[in-house]
């Protein structure tokens, strides 16, 4: 018996609103965990300098986006900020059977729906900024966004905010090498679940045939 546990992926879920690190920290964690692999989203959305097409998003029309709906090519899918983004589903399938774990970097609308379809699999986490403050300049910063658009994704962190409560795991983003560790000791604990770990109870088995 030489590989006796095999597991099913699991889906690592990272909502957020606008601002508050996500994405740094969903890029660090990439960076630092080579079994996890990235759900790329589709998006009408307009591309942001230094953004790059089926890496950070795949960039579609709103007609090409509403004929997948209608395909239901996508695992979810949600209007934020006006615009339509979805988690193409051909990806996530495979890679959790081959045991490989996803990270989507996602709102809540769409952790709702991977909820209502897959809760043994998900795990969510939100990250909460230190403070609005710190959420404006953050916003600021990224400067890629007219002040228009910041001040209206200032205007819906309220809102966005108050899903928190939904979530399994909440992350205060004061540093993001901490926030980053928070998030691999929580993926190193749900790795570890009893339910994750196929091919115990023939292993116990098989340890005990010996005794
Ligand atoms: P941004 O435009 O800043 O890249 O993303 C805006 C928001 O859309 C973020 O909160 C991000 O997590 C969310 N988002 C990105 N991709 C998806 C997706 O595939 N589905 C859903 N429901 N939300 C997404």
């Amino acid at each position: 018996m030489t590989t006796p546990i095999t597991k099913r992926g699991l889906m690592l879920v990272l909502s957020s609103p606008s601002g508050a690190g996500k994405t740094s920290i969903c890029k660090k964690l990439l960076q630092q965990d080579t079994d996890l692999v990235l759900s790329v989203s589709a998006t009408t959305r307009k591309r942001r300098p230094g953004e790059v097409e089926g890496k950070d998003y795949q960039f579609l029309s709103i007609q090409e986006f509403e004929s997948r709906i209608n395909k239901s090519q996508f695992l979810e899918y949600a209007k934020v900020f006006g615009n339509y983004y979805g988690t193409p589903a051909q990806l996530v399938e495979g890679t959790l059977k081959s045991g490989v774990d996803v990270l989507f970097d996602i709102d809540w609308q769409g952790t709702q729906q991977l909820k209502a379809r897959a809760r043994q699999d998900l795990v969510s986490v939100f990250i909460l900024p230190p403070s609005i403050k710190e959420l404006e300049k953050r916003l600021f910063k990224r400067a890629q966004d007219t002040s228009e658009v910041v001040a209206n994704r200032m205007s819906k962190s309220a809102s966005e905010m108050s899903h928190y409560p939904e979530y399994d795991y909440v992350i205060i983003n004061h540093d993001l090498d901490k926030s980053v560790q928070q998030v691999q000791s929580i993926l190193c604990a749900e790795r570890t679940r009893r339910e994750r770990q196929i091919g115990l109870v023939e292993f116990v088995k098989y340890l005990r045939a010996q005794l």
